[in-house]
């Protein structure tokens, strides 16, 4: 991923800082947590991501309109530019495929929306 102010330097994620999550569109205010790179191993992480997804899916199973989740968004704007760039607190980097794999994310999606009864249908690059 390039940085969106020089177009030049790569972006790299800062070792902590905070992940949010939105589920087509929506989040709650606690759609979000902490990570620590260096000090949670990836089934930590993998753990609080879930914890996450579970907190959101059981509030919106309460729904009585629960149109599919298609879009998913897990972003943080703890990210650097290589080159030193300046970044706004405001961004919303992606952070698929950098701390979470594409197809773990997915994996834990379906299996929790399999259990609250809400539809999948994602894709997830
Ligand atoms: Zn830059």
């Amino acid at each position: 991923m390039y940085c969106p102010v020089c177009f030049q330097n790569t972006m790299k994620i800062r070792s902590s800082g905070v992940i949010k999550l939105t589920f087509n569109g929506k989040s709650r205010n606690t759609s979000l947590f902490t990570y620590n790179l260096q000090k949670e191993s990836q089934e930590q992480l993998d753990a609080k991501l879930r914890e996450k997804i579970v907190d959101f899916l059981s509030f919106y199973s309460e729904f009585m309109n629960k149109p599919p989740i298609k879009n998913f968004e897990c972003f943080s704007s703890d990210f650097q530019c290589t080159g030193g760039c300046k970044i706004d607190i405001n961004s919303k980097l992606s952070v698929v495929n950098v701390v979470y794999p594409a197809a773990v994310m997915k994996q834990i999606l379906l299996e929790e929306g399999k259990k609250f009864g809400i539809g999948i249908e994602l894709n997830l690059s």
